[in-house]
């Protein structure tokens, strides 16, 4: 097999054996950056000056201590915090010095930066509620950890998939988010009397993870996650870097056929059957737990985190346990109410880093979000998935509405824009969101997206996934012709509910 660039960069040198080299690191270049990913530390040539340290924290928990070492990093360092959708921090604005330091010292602490970028199996994610919520039947943070041993520090993995490998399982019938746009995701089932995980693969940002009829009891669990990675590792495909995701090698050989690879490494035969427990349930910010205690969930700013804030739930860590969710919000158990300043309104909105944080991004995502009419979607549990670019980070097909950033001159002079996708199925991971509008203009989104929302209130469902089946029947031509004729109808009848700038005001106000 023809190998691409990374591939054979590292047959000459594994990133294991690069790792000595951070100790006298001072300037770097193109070959550097790939290695540096590995460790969690990212940098582009377009901002040569600025490096990012990412962190996990599997399953989305920390503790006070690891709060408060992250504290002590940051303090005095003008530093921007971000929540991603992976439930890990990202440090940004750090100096190549600052940010080998940083990882060095975290890793006394028990704060690892080890393989969230680049070929490595990202941090792994569930339900923020693993274990307490309601709909809890398998608490899961036992078995996440287990998997992790399995490849974290280890020289046969570190940076040697053939792409990046995201993760996902779930002992909860209700999640915060949708999981199948994981490479991997384990999805509570039940057999029998049996609880268990339905296993389903290859999902990726424009793609859900296929079900493979495959059911396996918990203890099964971290061997089969085993002998996945080992057969992805051994037949991904490895030629061109746009098509090496598990997703591809899927398509090369069929999920029968993968299906197949990874017996290799299996020592049981499979258990086919079981199904999926997994429903649909609206949270709010307070939420009552099985034990009739309450967690807060306190909504980021899409994401941003002050550092005002973080001191803030540092001091509030050694009250209360802390979890991050993979909502880019916080998870605070133990208490009903708390004193942070929540200053937008919004609900089930995950944004993607944006311009200010991602060279690729075509559109400050955001800031921009905060110009959609965001109590509406709220107050009609609708998900708003929004990304600054193709890559779709914030995973829009695995929501209601999902938009991307694009740049476009079919409306006269070069604007910003959006591609729009509607009616997600991405509870039952059924169907994603389908592509509707090539290009809106920045300008026009706030009214479509009023439109849409209006025609589903209208339309009778309670549930905008209900919504899109209905639309489903609909090619995607048909729903965008009627759309535009349901714009072009409530021209100057529609009034943009004023919350981007009031909610700017207040964001400002309160922060101050
Ligand atoms: S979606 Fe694009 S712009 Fe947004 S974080 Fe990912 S790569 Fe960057």
């Amino acid at each position: 097999m023809k190998l691409n660039k990374i591939e054979r960069l590292k047959l000459v040198q594994s990133p294991w054996e690069y790792y000595k080299k951070l100790e006298t690191l001072q300037k770097i270049g193109e070959i550097d950056r790939f290695y540096l990913k590995n460790f969690g530390i990212y940098n582009m040539k377009l901002r040569a000056d600025k490096f990012m340290l990412r962190l996990r924290f599997p399953a989305g928990r920390v503790t006070s201590h690891q709060l408060e070492a992250i504290w002590q990093e940051i303090v005095q360092k003008e530093v921007e915090l971000l929540i991603t959708s992976r439930a890990q921090i990202e440090i940004h604005n750090l100096t190549l010095y600052e940010a080998i330091t940083m990882h060095k010292n975290l890793e006394q602490h028990g704060v690892t930066s080890f393989q969230t970028l680049t070929d490595n199996i990202r941090n792994i994610v569930t339900d923020p509620l693993d274990g307490k919520g309601k709909g809890s039947i398998l608490e899961v943070y036992n078995i996440i950890q287990d998997m992790q041993k399995i490849f974290l520090y280890k020289k046969e993995f570190l940076g040697m998939l053939p792409r990046k490998c995201n993760v996902a399982i779930s002992g909860m019938q209700y999640n915060i988010v949708s999981f199948f746009g994981n490479d991997i995701f384990f999805g509570l089932a039940k057999r029998g009397g049996e609880f268990g995980f339905r296993l389903y693969l290859g999902g990726r940002h424009s793609d859900l993870a296929r079900d493979t009829g495959i059911f396996i009891p918990p203890k099964d669990t971290v061997r089969m996650f085993y002998a996945i990675i080992l057969a992805y590792k051994k037949y991904g495909l490895r030629s061109s870097r746009t098509k090496a995701r598990l997703y591809h090698l899927i398509e090369a050989i069929g999920l029968e056929g993968f299906k197949e690879r990874i017996k290799e490494f299996y020592p049981k035969n499979f258990i086919y059957g079981g199904e999926l427990l997994i429903s649909k349930r609206e949270i709010d910010d307070c939420i009552e737990l099985n034990d009739g205690s309450f967690a807060t969930r306190y909504r980021t700013n899409f994401g941003r985190l002050s550092k005002d804030i973080f001191y803030k739930i540092v001091q509030l860590s050694k009250q209360y346990e802390i979890r991050f969710g993979a909502d880019q919000n916080l998870y605070i158990f133990g208490a009903k109410n708390i004193n942070l300043p929540q200053p937008i309104e919004y609900k089930n909105v995950i944004v993607c880093a944006g311009e200010h944080y991602c060279a690729y991004s075509l559109l400050n995502t955001k800031e921009q979000v905060k110009d959609l009419p965001l109590l509406l979607l709220k107050q009609n549990n609708i998900r708003l998935h929004y990304s600054g670019c193709l890559k779709g980070c914030a995973r829009h097909i695995l929501a209601d509405i999902g938009l991307v950033g694009i740049r476009t001159n079919l409306f006269g002079q070069v604007e910003r824009g959006v591609r729009v996708y509607v009616g997600g199925e991405y509870t039952y991971g059924k169907a994603p969101a389908r592509l509707i509008f090539w290009a809106v203009p920045l300008r026009k989104i706030s009214f479509l997206l009023e439109v849409i929302v209006r025609d589903f209130i209208k339309s009778g469902f309670n549930d905008f996934e209900e919504y899109a089946k209905k639309l489903r029947e609909y090619s995607s031509e048909q729903v965008a012709f009627y759309y535009l004729q349901l714009m072009e109808k409530a021209k100057g009848d529609i009034t943009i509910l004023p919350t981007a700038q009031q909610l700017k005001k207040k964001e400002q106000d309160l922060f101050r």
